[in-house]
């Protein structure tokens, strides 16, 4: 552990049209450059979760907002003083999936809605994750008017006033509108102004029983590595509460697919923490908050591929119930991003829920108006009162059509 290591403390989502320049943005502030998420090591684990970590600082004697930088050395000469390390969660390259924007945003404390300013608002996933924003309640929102070096005065100004009409009435209402250029590195300073005043870092509670949210579950291990020289299987995602240690015993809930006497059934996954890796770090201890990276000691055939992503792991015993089929009310969108009306969910339909960071799919067994029963093809774990996004197929893509909770 260097003396310069922060954990980072507050997850921040990166939405918006695909290539409006999400991923430009990470690699502006992070140095990293988060679609080349390769299961490679570094300092034993490397986790590129197709997120990436920055550490915003501030030059001391500067004014606000060019005080504002991640470079260590200042203008002035100075050196910067570090104020908080953020974790950036960026859907992965040309991922347009909604499944992924939403698993992803389960774990967002706020997030930057990057508009490009050379297109008219808003294309389609600008208006869907906003929605998909408002949907699972994540208020604190920065809008990042991307690409202003390709464009005239006028057309920023049009495109300014075009945002600010597409926000009215939404989550994003207030949010600050601020122009940068992510590819030449324009208004750094002032985005993070913006995301320092309106994405604060949530409490959490430290002393609770560590809840890990697995986004994604990774092999570290190069084809032909000899048994002795193996690594166990690694977990990615987010404590919400707690802490974890080197040593902790951990539960994974719904666990793995296993099949005894005819039947298949989910039981849950045993092992302990043989390494953590944050803010780039191979550290002893993690608190709330961040991305990190957990080395188990699974077999590495267990977690490769994602196959773990969804589940949520703690101290055994501590975790929520696993459903198989659960009760949710529902609450339907007045339409589809789009115009078109939204009907009734009816019994039968195949429903995409995503819940947590997991996302199955459900029959509906039972609907009735703002409520529906759903038996679900792969169960998941989590607390009643648990908020659901709700999609629906609609021709060919699924649709975000509502929000759930879960009841029973
Ligand atoms: P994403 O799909 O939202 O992650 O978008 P990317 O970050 O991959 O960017 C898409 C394209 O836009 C790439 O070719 C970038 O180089 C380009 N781009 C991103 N930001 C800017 C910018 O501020 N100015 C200009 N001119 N191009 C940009
Ligand atoms: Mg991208």
């Amino acid at each position: 552990m260097t003396g310069n290591y922060r954990q980072p403390e507050v997850n921040i989502g990166l939405v918006g049209h695909v290539d409006h320049g999400k991923t430009t943005l990470v690699q502006a502030l992070s140095g990293e450059w988060t679609d080349q998420h390769s299961e490679e090591m570094k300092r034993g684990i490397s986790i590129r979760l197709g997120y990436a970590d920055a550490t915003f600082r501030r030059c001391p004697g500067m004014d606000e907002p060019e005080c504002y930088t991640v470079d260590e050395e200042c203008e002035n000469g100075e050196e910067s003083e570090p104020v908080r390390t953020v974790s950036f969660v960026d859907a992965p390259g040309h991922e347009t999936l909604m499944a992924t924007m939403l698993s992803g945003a389960s774990m967002m404390d706020g997030a930057v809605l990057i508009v490009a300013a050379n297109e008219p608002v808003p294309q389609a996933q600008t208006a869907e994750h906003l929605m998909a924003l408002d949907i699972i309640g994540i208020e604190n929102i920065v809008i990042a008017q991307n690409k202003v070096d390709l464009v005239d005065a006028e057309t920023a100004r049009n495109n300014y006033e075009q945002i600010q009409e597409f926000v009215e009435g939404t989550v994003a209402e207030d949010a600050p509108v601020v122009p940068i250029s992510a590819g030449q590195e324009v208004n750094m300073d002032l985005l993070m102004q913006a995301i320092e005043e309106a994405i604060p870092t949530p409490e959490r509670d430290p002393d609770a029983d560590a809840r890990m949210q697995v986004a994604r579950s990774f092999d570290i291990n190069r084809p032909g590595t000899t048994f002795e020289d193996l690594m166990g299987g690694v977990l990615g995602g987010s404590l919400v509460e707690g802490r974890l240690q080197k040593g902790d015993e951990l539960e994974l809930r719904p666990g793995r697919q296993v099949e005894e006497g005819g039947q298949t059934e989910y039981q849950e996954i045993q092992t302990t923490v043989r390494s953590l890796q944050a803010g780039g770090e191979i550290v002893d201890e993690v608190g709330p908050g961040g991305l990190l990276g957990v080395g188990t000691g699974l077999d590495p055939s267990l977690t490769k591929g994602d196959s773990l992503a969804g589940q949520i792991a703690g101290p055994p015993g501590s975790l929520p119930p696993t459903w198989h089929s659960f009760t949710m009310d529902v609450e339907l969108l007045d339409r589809l991003v789009g115009g078109e009306d939204i009907e009734e969910i009816s019994t039968g339909e195949p429903l995409m829920l995503t819940v947590g960071t997991s996302t199955t799919v459900g029959a509906v067994s039972s609907a009735r108006e703002g409520e529906a029963e759903v038996n679900l093809k792969r169960p998941v774990c989590a607390e009643v009162g648990a908020k659901i996004a709700i999609n629906r197929r609609v021709g060919t893509r699924w649709r975000l059509i509502g929000v759930g909770t879960l009841t029973e």
